[in-house]
């Protein structure tokens, strides 16, 4: 069984009643600005009018082993008839939340050994700033309790989450934690850095910029430091080389704790089950992801947090005060068990050390095309920066939706992908082969080419 609706028609007329994330609400009153997918398999989704499109942005960047995973499937069902739902409240606990709390401390750098299970990527981030929060208290430094973000930054759309988020998002919607976060300045080097800066200087105003931050608020005042790896929503921004291992330094030494937001990174985007030691050499105090871990097959984040932070919000007389009711739900978790157990069988963080450079690279070779600015990004987490003048960087006016005129002409062509004003993403399943890549690539740049035809018109 799945839903009762079955023409394009039925489901957009019922669809009046959805209200879609990040989306214009008043644009997508018109049916033919809607899209309603039905169906899916391996890299490739299918929508109501039959169209069978490439998921080039692997739902929502998690997506990683592919879509129509029988083992995942199946184990989510055998885990319902056995047990369909209890918490992890109190003194509860279940076979699927241990094993894959297990799994996760095995599999975490160091010594990050306690997994606290939600549901989201937002309630993972949430969820470690109020366990800092209780940390710093029990550690009796109530005021150490702010928080170092960077413009640029995507955290989610919980109030906390979003206020740690780039601060354009809530220009309208407004923060609840005003004055609680510091945004440090976008690692990106295409916006930020001065003409003919080489990375290493680059770098060095971002240290300089971190630095001043904490001489100003004061190291006795700042919880953390939250930080992507690679920003995935702000349009893939990568920081130079070096930087997430010199901001550990910064942060060591001042005893601000380190939160890698791990959301989409993990679980073989970049190459690697966790990008912040494999791919950046540094071991955070908390890593936090969710998407991948189930590859999406189940809403489910983890925060996973040091023994030594573990030691201090556990010691006698402290009480852990947080929790949703589906904390390490069952299906959930026998979903990261079986995604994760697809992901090590087939070595799928290895095949995308090859693969996904050879994703990257044909992207890259779309910057030949004049209106692609910047080509950013890692293996299989890819972003394109449309610009009006390659020479000067001038930027097309926000009005011009250019990344929104490439998708759908991309659409129209059999690849989902992912605008972003005047940029496009690109973030697919982890499983797509040479020819795959080739398809993506050649459908982008006519794309790309019909928009240029398009913006002359
Ligand atoms: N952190 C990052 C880096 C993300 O990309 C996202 C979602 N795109 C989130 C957190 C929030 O995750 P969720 O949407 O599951 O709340």
């Amino acid at each position: 069984m799945t839903h009762p609706l079955k023409t394009t028609d039925d489901i957009l007329t019922k669809d009046a009643h959805l209200i879609q994330s990040f989306a214009n609400l008043d644009a997508l009153k018109q049916n033919d600005a809607r899209t309603a997918i039905v169906g899916a398999e391996g890299i490739h989704v299918t929508d109501s009018e039959g169209n069978k499109l490439i998921d080039g942005i692997g739902g929502l960047w998690c997506v990683n082993v592919g879509h129509g995973r029988r083992e995942i499937i199946d184990a989510i069902t055998e885990q319902l008839n056995t047990l369909d739902y209890y918490s992890t409240f109190y003194n509860f606990t279940h076979p699927a939340a241990a094993a894959l709390a297990d799994k996760l401390a095995s599999l975490a750098p160091g010594n990050l050994n306690r997994v606290y299970f939600g549901n989201s990527g937002s309630v993972a981030n949430d969820s470690a700033i109020r366990m800092l929060h209780h940390y710093n208290n029990r550690l009796g430094r109530p005021n150490k309790k702010k928080i170092l973000s960077r413009m640029g930054a995507y955290h989610g759309s919980t109030h906390l989450a979003m206020a740690m988020t780039t601060p354009g998002y809530s220009e309208e919607w407004d923060t609840a934690a005003d004055g609680l976060v510091h945004h440090l300045m976008e690692p990106c080097a295409y916006h930020q850095a001065e003409p003919g800066m080489s990375d290493a200087e680059f770098l060095d105003v971002l240290v300089e910029d971190m630095e001043k931050a904490i001489h100003d608020i004061g190291a006795e005042n700042i919880a953390c430091f939250i930080a992507e790896p690679i920003m995935g929503a702000g349009g893939v921004l990568v920081a130079p080389d070096g930087y997430h291992k010199r901001m550990r330094e910064i942060t060591a030494a001042n005893d601000i704790k380190y939160i890698a937001d791990e959301v989409v990174t993990a679980f073989g985007r970049l190459g690697a089950m966790f990008a912040s030691e494999d791919v950046f050499g540094m071991q955070p105090d908390i890593i936090n992801t969710a998407k991948g871990l189930t590859s999406g097959y189940q809403p489910l984040s983890a925060t996973i947090i040091s023994d030594e932070i573990y030691d201090v919000i556990s010691e006698p007389g402290a009480m852990f005060l947080h929790g949703m009711t589906y904390s390490g739900h069952p299906a959930a978790a026998a979903a990261g068990l079986a995604n994760i157990e697809i992901l090590e069988r087939e070595d799928i963080p290895g095949q995308v050390q090859v693969t996904g450079k050879i994703f990257e690279n044909a992207l890259r070779g779309l910057g030949d095309l004049d209106i692609v600015g910047d080509v950013r990004g890692s293996h299989f987490m890819m972003g394109l920066e449309f610009i009006k003048d390659k020479s000067t960087k001038t930027a097309f006016d926000a009005d011009d939706n250019v990344g929104g005129k490439v998708a759908k002409h991309a659409q129209d062509r059999g690849l989902i992908a992912r605008a972003l004003g005047n940029s496009l993403i690109l973030s697919p399943t982890l499983i797509l082969d040479a020819d795959n890549i080739a398809s993506i690539e050649a459908i982008l740049r006519d794309s790309i080419s019909a928009t240029m035809d398009d913006l002359k018109a």
